[in-house]
């Protein structure tokens, strides 16, 4: 049984430990000439954490990382429009959820997947059939064959655009700002002006994780503009700590405009599976693109065998819930990021009208319920 892994992400490197504990012999092709991840904080919500529990990380990203303290929704000027109670959703759910740096998340995944071959751009692969292996072509002229080839490099994935030329990535108009700052946090949460949203986490060490989306036709459009500077300008007169988690950030701001994927209406062709951002790409706003990698690196290696039909059963297994998972968030994004005043005093006022109780369990349909360890990560 020989996998091939494109793509040394999050998503690539769960696949490429869940395969192994599957008995799977795995060779993992990254393009950089080092495997790392760029990013400020991530947030694991209880379906990842059941995921990286069925990849033997759950204790240790649980231990790593700060647990939401609770959050919630608030306008621009702080008024509090409904709240998350962290008790309430750990109850639920059987935890909280889990803030760490992207980086530490990162490497905890490496340490746990087979080798990492850098520097290997894979530029080409035949999908092979039932009788045929496939071989995957990468540009320093190697050619893999294997039974399975995991496509795990991302919403732009080379792989994918080979053998679903239609599937393309759409630009949201939205840009992400993502960053740390030396500030300890008392809340959490989501604020929500006219067009813009800002998003704060506690991360270990009294650190906080802010990231802030904007339109991109008013976000700066150089990289080397002074993103920082920009922000803080931007955001002057939004509520405490945000202001002043913007003077205290020691690290670079990370900006990125944002994209999703058009689904694909299969994620199996040949013996080629699509994982991760290269299968459904999503809008950050529910903090679901890795989670719903790593459920797909379990879903993945829990149904695949050499025989590449054995492929429909992931797809029937994980495509669904994906793409309900891309559609919420897409639709969070757009109410979020209203302009006109009469819908954001509209919606503003229906989220005020949801009653706290009911905030943790209108996640249930999301994040699936606990109920049994298989249940857990499907
Ligand atoms: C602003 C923002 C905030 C987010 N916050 C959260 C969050 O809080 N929680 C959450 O669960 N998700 C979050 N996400 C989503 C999450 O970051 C992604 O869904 C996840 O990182 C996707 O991982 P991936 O491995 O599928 O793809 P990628 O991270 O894109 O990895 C693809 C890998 O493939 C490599 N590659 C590309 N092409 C090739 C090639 N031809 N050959 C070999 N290698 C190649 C790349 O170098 C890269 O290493 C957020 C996303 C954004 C944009």
């Amino acid at each position: 049984m020989r996998a091939v892994v494109v793509g040394a992400g999050l998503g690539g490197l769960a696949s490429a430990i869940a395969l192994a504990r599957q008995g799977w012999g795995v060779t993992v092709l990254e393009r950089r000439p080092a495997p790392a991840e760029a990013g400020a904080g991530i947030a694991m919500w209880p379906n990842a954490l059941r995921a990286l529990d069925a990849l033997g990380l759950g204790e240790q990203v649980r231990a790593a990382g700060t647990v939401e303290i609770g959050g919630g929704i608030r306008t621009a000027s702080g008024r509090w429009l409904s709240r998350l109670d962290a008790a309430d959703l750990r109850r639920r759910q059987g935890d909280g959820v889990v803030l760490l740096p992207r980086p530490e998340l990162h490497a905890m995944l490496r340490a746990a997947a087979p080798a990492v071959t850098t520097g290997a751009g894979v530029v080409r692969v035949e999908p092979g059939d039932e009788v045929t292996p496939a071989v995957v072509h990468d540009d320093a002229g190697g050619a893999h064959e294997a039974d399975l080839v995991v496509a795990a490099d991302g919403v732009r994935s080379i792989v994918r655009s080979a053998s679903w030329p239609s599937v393309t990535p759409r630009v949201t108009g939205t840009t992400a700002f993502r960053l740390t700052a030396a500030h300890e946090l008392a809340e959490g949460g989501e604020s929500w002006g006219g067009g813009d949203l800002v998003g704060l986490a506690p991360l270990p060490g009294g650190r906080t994780y802010l990231w802030a989306v904007v339109p991109t036709g008013e976000a700066p459009t150089d990289p080397a503009d002074d993103a920082l500077g920009w922000l803080r300008r931007r955001l002057a007169h939004w509520h405490a700590p945000i202001p002043q988690v913007l003077a205290a950030v020691d690290t670079p701001v990370l900006v990125h405009r944002l994209e999703e994927l058009r689904p694909p209406r299969t994620w199996h062709r040949g013996r080629i599976a699509l994982l991760g951002d290269a299968a459904h790409a999503m809008t950050p706003n529910l903090g679901q693109g890795a989670a719903q990698a790593f459920l797909d690196a379990v879903g993945l290696a829990e149904e695949a065998t050499t025989d590449p039909s054995s492929l429909a059963a992931y797809d029937r297994r994980r495509r669904p819930v994906a793409e309900a998972a891309a559609r919420r968030s897409r639709r969070a994004g757009q109410v979020a990021e209203w302009r006109s005043p009469l819908a954001v005093a509209v919606r503003n006022a229906l989220v005020a009208a949801v009653p706290a109780s009911a905030a943790a369990a209108g996640l249930d349909g999301l994040l699936g319920l606990p109920a049994t360890r298989k249940e857990l990560v499907r």
